[in-house]
């Protein structure tokens, strides 16, 4: 049986980012960026007003005061989005409002609280240095500096900035279609009766959830029956799948067809079988350029595992430029007794305690508790052949 890493190396090494389409910025949020964006301008692009007030040149008033004001003539008013007629020379001022370019010969601006009107011109009555006031040219972004790189995930400051550099439309990657099915045949659709020696279908949503949060096109095909027909029929429908996740049906029971059938269909097994708890009968193959997973059916074991393997392919085919989930390390909050065997992966809660962050395991750590999963927010992940783990520990944790 392979480790973990191994397994994601097998992963990585037949995995290529997906191409890439132009949408608009306005839509982008959740998207993978896939070029370089540089702004061609400075942002600002010019040395601009940040406040109401004169425009001045520091000289000049770099005495004033309430007792002893400078006088300055007024040549002109300059409102956003116009710019300045005249140069300032001594002894003249314009008025200017925040975001207007300053006019040529003006280094300062004084704001209109600190000054008055008067007959003979605006008494400035506190004294300015150079650049008081003034937002620089270049001041957020230098001209042709790269402000955002390929692989990186959009959000609503990433859109802001690309729209500042002037750009409305961009290049992101292209979302890798998931399709998932649920197969059992005690597994029912919510929505129906719920019939004896059933269950309903958990595995379906959280996976669709999952595979949408990791910025995928998911779709769910529904479930199917331990049966060949039903699983190939079912199979069938994720033809244009750049990835398809079965959960239940990969384990050794006399029902758990998934493999054999997938196999039988052509597909290329990449591993079976991985050392991690929960999650050990983990199946990963490819067809073409569709990948596909056999996760385990317990709900808590399809969901963790959906993130260490789907998570992998999803983010290569996205060409992400950050690895994976956020990981740290935390204090674990009680003792833990653990079997040696296997990497481990159990439901963690953090929280902030004085300043340290500080990790609980969740109380029930069996894979069919699918509430450990709604209250948990990181895994807790425990290297292979740990026994035990004193309280007060640092452990490492990821997030969902
Ligand atoms: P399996 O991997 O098919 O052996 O299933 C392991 C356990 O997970 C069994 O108790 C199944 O009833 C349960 N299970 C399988 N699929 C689902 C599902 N879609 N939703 C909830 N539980 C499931
Ligand atoms: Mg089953």
């Amino acid at each position: 049986m392979i480790t973990i890493e191994q397994a994601v190396r097998k992963l990585k090494s037949r995995l290529d980012p997906l191409g890439t389409e132009e949408i608009p910025v306005l839509k982008s949020a959740g998207r993978i960026l896939r070029e370089d964006l540089s702004s061609p301008h400075a942002i600002p692009p010019f040395d601009k007003s940040a406040m109401d007030g004169y425009a001045v040149r520091a000289a000049d008033v770099a005495d004033a005061s309430v007792e002893a004001p400078a006088v300055l003539k007024v040549l002109e008013d300059i409102p956003a989005g116009q710019v300045g007629n005249f140069r300032l020379r001594k002894g003249t001022t314009a008025r200017i409002m925040t975001g207007a370019p300053l006019p040529a010969g003006a280094d300062a601006v004084v704001m209109v609280e600190d000054t008055v009107m008067a007959p003979e011109g605006v008494l400035i009555r506190k004294a300015a240095t150079r650049g008081a006031n003034v937002g620089p040219a270049g001041e957020d972004v230098k001209k042709g500096e790269t402000v955002l790189t390929a692989g990186t995930l959009l959000g609503a400051a990433e859109m802001g900035m690309i729209a500042a550099t002037g750009r409305s439309r961009i290049e992101v990657s292209i979302r890798p279609k998931v399709r998932i099915v649920s197969t059992g045949s005690e597994i029912l659709k919510p929505g129906v009766k719920l019939r004896p020696g059933h269950i309903y279908d958990a595995n379906g949503y959280s996976l669709t959830g999952l595979a949408g949060e990791r910025g995928a096109e998911a779709r769910f095909l529904g479930i199917a029956a331990d049966r060949k027909g039903a699983l190939e029929q079912k199979i069938a429908q994720a033809e244009d799948a750049d990835l398809l996740v079965l959960s239940g049906g990969v384990s050794v029971g006399d029902y758990d067809l998934v493999q054999d059938i997938l196999l039988g269909l052509g597909v290329e097994q990449i591993f079976h079988k991985v050392r991690i708890k929960p999650g050990m009968p983990t199946f990963a193959g490819v067809r073409g350029t569709s990948f596909v997973l056999g996760l385990p059916g317990h709900p808590v074991s399809c969901m963790v595992t959906f993130m260490l393997f789907a998570g992998v392919i999803i983010d290569t085919m996205l060409g992400r430029n950050t690895a994976g989930p956020r990981r740290t390390t935390a204090i674990l909050s009680d003792s833990l007794r653990l079997k040696p065997a296997r990497r481990k992966y159990l439901r963690g809660i953090v929280e902030n305690s004085d300043g340290r962050l500080v990790v609980s395991p969740y109380h029930a750590q069996e894979s069919g508790v699918l509430k450990s999963m709604v209250a948990a927010d990181v895994l807790i992940e425990v290297a292979e052949g740990v026994t035990e783990l004193e309280a007060g520990r640092p452990v490492d944790i990821v997030y969902f």
